[in-house]
């Protein structure tokens, strides 16, 4: 359930049905949530029976209470039936990026990790000439062995900070613990939650209590319910700005690294209002493979892509095999835009909305 409040309700009318819900349930009331100017406060249905539902909608505060049945509510399509936007990037320091709502697919691209100024500084050049939206690289890596590179930890952020000032495009890099949250947060665009961290609660409560939107990645084992309750974490803590990225899933087959599970891409546009965007180079780890899949993840309805590059991968501290090329960069974005224009010359006014995608298929 979720109690929806009047619009221009006061701190004190707000106060007060909280203190109703915290009698009512005998729990402490959860937090209160203000999603594009609006107040709401998600509700345990168990807690709340049809008296009790009554009594709180009779409320002068109280607009309507929602009956939203399944475990996420704020992140659902039956709270909010439009697709929302994200933004990432303020606009000053780098430009501004909108995934998601009626916006052309954004491309995400970059090294796995950054590894010193010269190797992030060529690659950051290479997609803005490229024409990528946004410029990735992880300072925090979170690796499977405790010999492998770990990332340049703060040194890499503050690179990433330049690489911004030097190409103008946002920066997101991942976040790896709830204690590091702020420091990484004041020198990148967007924070990156990584698969093998998808439940680490109090990670997501904090990136919640931040105003940067998050890139929430699947765990490779997720079900497309926990991965839409960890999204829910972090709206519910006070940051709606959440953008889903599928990155494959564990399988039995060594000859791909995961397995793309693209038909989550069009499910989760019928589930949630968020923005659902695609990592095809963690999903198969093999850099012949990630234009095709790239390519079919847009065709699927994903609203961006992320994908690694490096301008030596075969000398990269990481993930060089499933580096692409800036040239294959280059090609990817040409294909969103003319998937982007496909869109705009059927009218679509919500390009991506789930009901109206259709295949659609570009050879290049
Ligand atoms: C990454 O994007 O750098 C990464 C580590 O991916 P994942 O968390 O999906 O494995
Ligand atoms: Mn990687």
């Amino acid at each position: 359930m979720l109690l929806l409040f009047r619009d221009q309700v006061t701190q004190e009318e707000r106060d007060l049905v909280q203190a109703h819900v915290r009698r009512i349930t005998g729990t402490p009331a959860p937090h209160l949530v203000e999603i594009e100017g609006r107040y709401v406060l998600p509700l345990e249905t168990n807690k709340i029976d049809r008296e009790a539902n009554l009594f709180l909608t009779s409320l002068e505060a109280v607009e309507r209470i929602l009956p939203i049945k399944t475990s996420y509510k704020l992140v659902s399509r039956l709270f909010k039936e439009t697709t929302s936007t994200v933004i990432v990037g303020d606009g000053i320091q780098s430009r501004a990026v909108a995934f998601g709502g009626n916006q052309p697919p954004r491309i995400i691209a970059g090294p796995c990790a950054v590894e010193s100024r010269e190797q992030l500084f060529t690659i950051a050049l290479a997609m803005k000439e490229a024409g990528a939206d946004i410029l990735r690289g992880g300072a925090f890596k979170p690796r499977t062995s405790p010999y492998q590179f770990q990332g340049l930890g703060v040194e890499g952020l503050a690179l990433l900070a330049e690489a911004r000032k030097v190409s103008g495009l946002p920066v997101v890099t991942e976040v790896m613990e709830p204690d590091m949250v702020e420091t990484v947060a004041q020198y990148v665009d967007m924070l990156q939650i990584g698969a093998r961290n998808m439940q680490n609660y109090p990670l997501l409560q904090a990136c919640g209590r931040q105003k940067l939107p998050v890139m929430l990645k699947r765990s490779m084992s997720a079900t497309i319910e926990e991965w839409l309750l960890a999204a829910e974490y972090i709206v519910a803590a006070g940051n709606p700005g959440v953008v889903l990225c599928e990155r494959g899933i564990r399988s039995y087959d060594p000859h791909t690294r995961n397995v793309l599970d693209l038909t989550s891409v069009p499910l989760l546009h019928e589930l949630t209002h968020l923005p659902v965007i695609v990592d095809p180079s963690h999903a198969t780890g093999k850099c012949s493979l990630v234009p095709t899949m790239a390519r079919a993840s847009l065709a699927a309805g994903a609203q961006g892509v992320m994908v690694e590059t490096h301008c030596n991968p075969s000398e990269a501290f990481c993930d060089g095999k499933q580096a692409i090329s800036s040239q294959d960069v280059r090609d990817l974005v040409r294909y969103s835009h003319a998937i982007a224009e496909l869109s705009y010359e059927e009218g679509r006014n919500t390009t991506y909305e789930h009901s109206a995608v259709r295949p659609h298929f570009i050879v290049r």
